[in-house]
């Protein structure tokens, strides 16, 4: 295709109902919109039940657990800000109680707040490393506690557990006039390799996914005007912005029995914008 042409618009496949995840039960942080509803939704659809975390929103919040209970599956909206420990302690409480036990945890919830450095405030980078890591650590210790307690039942899965961290690609590529969220992303990622090392044995999958540009709210400045689209396109070598059902599906196969052997990985779903694109030309 010749530079400048355009690419066509992409028809996303929906995913048929496969029971990937049948009986199994799932809690997904910051659900209500964009990435997290997505997985929530794809999980839901691979026939987990699912507690909906959200922050704000509690229309939203509903509207998807609506949505995947049209899968034929239980799912119940549950509000709680991940930074907070005793928040994250109830709400696992909530829905082991509800659910019996959680199979599937997705530590989604993340934020920006980007400013130059010299202009980031310490409530800034609180704010982000609150959020993004710290609510990540807490979501993380509850799991694999409920993991532990169950082990493993072999007619639902092979693991007792499968924990996935929504990293970026920011957890490698700085990230000029975001200190803050590059260094929460690339907490991540040596925090999700240390848990996975510590919990193998216990039969605990632990990975990342590292979205790259995926169309949803944090980032609408990258691709609400054909401009801004443009220039985004220069930095995935694939051509096209990611869609949050392209992250839903990798989660759903990632956290089922198909991937049983992977643990203490990141799956990039960044349409190459990991492959250097500046070097797409020969360099
Ligand atoms: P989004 O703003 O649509 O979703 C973020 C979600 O997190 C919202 O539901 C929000 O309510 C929730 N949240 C925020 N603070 C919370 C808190 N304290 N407690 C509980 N929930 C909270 O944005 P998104 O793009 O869907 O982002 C989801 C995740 O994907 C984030 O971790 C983000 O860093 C990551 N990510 C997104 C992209 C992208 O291009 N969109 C790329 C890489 C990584």
């Amino acid at each position: 295709m010749e530079d400048g042409e355009k690419y066509p618009e992409v028809v996303m496949p929906s995913c048929k109902t496969i029971s990937l995840l049948k009986g199994q039960k799932a809690l997904v942080t910051g659900a209500n919109s964009g990435i997290g509803k997505a997985v929530a939704i794809a999980l839901g659809q691979a026939g987990a039940d699912v507690v909906v975390n959200y922050f704000a929103g509690d229309a939203e919040a509903e509207d998807v657990c609506s949505e995947i209970r049209q899968f034929g599956v239980k799912s119940f909206a549950y509000k709680a800000d991940v930074s907070k420990e005793l928040e994250v302690v109830n709400m696992f409480q909530k829905a082991i109680s509800e659910f019996g036990t959680i199979d599937i945890m997705v530590s989604n919830a993340g934020i920006q707040r980007d400013a130059p450095l010299e202009k980031m405030t310490l409530e800034q980078w609180d704010a982000v490393i609150q959020t993004n890591l710290t609510g990540q650590f807490l979501c993380c210790r509850e799991a694999v506690k409920e993991f532990k307690r169950r082990g493993v039942i072999k007619d639902v899965s092979c693991a007792a557990g499968k924990i996935i961290c929504m990293s970026s690609v920011h957890q490698m590529i700085p990230w000029a006039g975001h200190v803050n969220y590059a260094a929460s992303k690339g907490g991540i990622h040596l925090m999700m390799m240390s848990i996975a090392q510590e919990v193998a044995s216990h039969r605990i999958r632990v990975n990342s996914i590292a979205p790259g540009a995926i169309r949803t709210h944090i980032n609408t400045a990258a691709w609400d005007t054909d401009n801004a689209y443009q220039s985004l396109m220069k930095l995935i070598p694939y051509k096209r912005i990611g869609e949050p059902e392209d992250i839903g599906k990798c989660a759903a196969w990632l956290a089922s029995d198909h991937a049983d052997y992977i643990t203490g990985a990141t799956i990039y779903v960044d349409g190459g914008m990991t492959l250097f694109p500046g070097f797409e030309a020969g360099g």
